[in-house]
């Protein structure tokens, strides 16, 4: 650490990863600042994780409100009303309270908040605004944001940035991709009583998640009354009165009161400098850095959704911490994206860790397959059709468990103890040596005797 500059670390974003970074040097004794132009926490908690998944919560009321027939409550579904405004409103001042947290965080931890654009000037220089910082490392941290495919009529098309802030919602939408953005926000609209339709270019949605996984979405999501569209995407959209004209590769066209893209993010570098200062850029826009987060110039490194890594915020919060141990610590630890558990908040849930069955059997492994699929005990009474679906990929030879993939209610929350049980390498018989918690849905993963496969 030198004297002669004025900080230790400059950090350039204050999302999950950054601020976390931010606060672990600090901690270990650097002189810290962090250059944000936005807000602080990121897409995570401003558009994204936490806003969404309040607006889940949301959607999800309706099906509470439905099946509370079964259990003997009377709430004539006639006269129960939704407002979307308040639902903004309350989320926006939750969200403003977590920004009041993540600044107080970062004010306790001495580390500066600079607020303004930064470039990298050269290797030691951050430039915000008319002012000159220097700093023996730099971090960029700038995340992603989301992409628009160029279409005519692209400035009509919404993202997740502006669906978080909607005035109105309309009567209908189309939801166009068909990732995790897409299937979310389908699921949203649709608990929310929009007429949704997710359009996605390729033959089922959610490529990359187990085949089983995909199909039984498309299931329950289609019995939710979403309308999904496969083989087909977008070529234009065109104001009309108070609606949009969306026109369609198959030659269909189709009226909608709102169009919203989640055909992906890109890397977020603009106006950094990056380039002009030698750093090296993949074919996808993003940073290139080695497996301790260090690009082409030494004192520049980089971590979180600008690097290319999954994007997820517990990924970046892993990386901020090997990281500052690196630059300010004792330099051990790497970081390790095997079996990343992830959740995806359509409705009803997704939950997957570990191999999915077609990369297991890629991957040469001799499987076992235990699957199972039933009515969740909630419900039986309130005659909801939502079906569950649990699947273990099992390695034959080892007895090891793979992957663990659900879709249902908590899915989310069921995988994040079975990531543990997958990381630790437990075996089949291990899972079926776990006692069941009773009657829960989580213990059909401990009760699935005979193989499907
Ligand atoms: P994804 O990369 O997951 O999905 C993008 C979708 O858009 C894919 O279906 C893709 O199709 C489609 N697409 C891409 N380009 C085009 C195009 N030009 N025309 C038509 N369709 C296109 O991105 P998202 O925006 O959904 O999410 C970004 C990331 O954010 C996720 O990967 C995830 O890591 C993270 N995230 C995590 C969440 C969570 O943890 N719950 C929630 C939300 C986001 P194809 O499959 O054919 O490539």
């Amino acid at each position: 650490m030198s004297d002669s500059l004025d900080y230790d670390l400059i950090v350039i974003g204050a999302g999950s990863g950054g601020v976390r970074l931010a606060r672990m040097s600090a901690g270990r004794g650097a002189r810290v600042a962090v250059v944000e132009s936005r807000y602080l926490g990121g897409t995570c908690v401003n558009v994204g994780c936490v806003p969404k998944k309040l607006f889940v919560y949301g959607a999800h009321v309706r099906d509470e409100l439905e099946d509370a027939a079964g259990y003997g409550w009377n709430l004539p579904m006639d006269s129960v009303s939704f407002d979307w405004p308040t639902l903004v409103a309350n989320k926006n001042t939750e969200i403003e309270r977590l920004n009041g947290i993540y600044g107080r965080l970062l004010e306790n931890a001495d580390v500066t908040i600079i607020e303004g654009t930064a470039s990298i000037k050269n290797p030691n220089t951050v430039v915000v605004g008319d002012k000159e910082y220097t700093t023996e490392h730099i971090t960029v941290a700038t995340g992603s944001w989301p992409v628009i495919p160029d279409i005519p009529g692209k400035e009509c098309i919404l993202t997740s940035n502006e669906m978080f802030y909607l005035p109105q919602l309309p009567k209908q939408a189309v939801v166009w991709g068909g990732g995790y953005i897409a299937v979310e926000f389908a699921g949203i609209l649709a608990g929310l009583g929009v007429e949704t339709t997710l359009l996605y270019r390729g033959d089922l949605f959610l490529r990359g998640f187990d085949e089983d996984v995909r199909r039984f979405t498309e299931q329950e999501m289609r019995k939710k009354g979403v309308r999904l569209e496969f083989g087909v995407t977008i070529e234009s959209v065109e104001p009309e009165n108070s609606h949009y004209r969306v026109k369609l590769s198959n030659g269909d066209t189709m009226d909608t009161g709102l169009v919203m893209a989640a055909t992906g993010r890109r890397a977020l570098v603009d106006g950094l400098g990056l380039t002009e200062l030698g750093i090296e850029l993949n074919a996808s826009g993003h940073v290139v850095v080695d497996d301790y987060f260090q690009t082409s110039v030494p004192s520049v490194t980089a971590l979180g959704d600008v690097i290319g890594t999954p994007q997820l915020t517990p990924v970046a919060l892993a990386q901020a911490m090997v990281l500052s141990r690196r630059m300010f610590g004792d330099g051990e630890g790497e970081m390790d994206y095997t079996a990343i558990p992830t959740a995806v908040f359509c409705q009803p849930n997704i939950g997957t860790v570990g191999l999915t069955e077609e990369e297991a059997r890629e991957a040469g492994h001799t499987l076992r397959i235990y699957r199972s699929e039933f009515r969740p005990m909630k419900y039986v009474l309130s005659g909801r059709d939502e079906r569950c679906l649990m699947k273990l990929v099992v390695d034959d030879p080892t007895d090891k468990v793979l992957g663990a993939h659900m879709v249902g209610p908590d899915a989310g929350e069921i995988t994040q103890g079975l990531a543990v049980a997958i990381k630790a390498g437990a075996t089949k018989a291990q899972f079926d040596s776990t006692m069941g918690i009773h009657p829960t849905s989580a213990e059909e993963f401990v009760t699935m005797r005979e193989p499907v496969a």
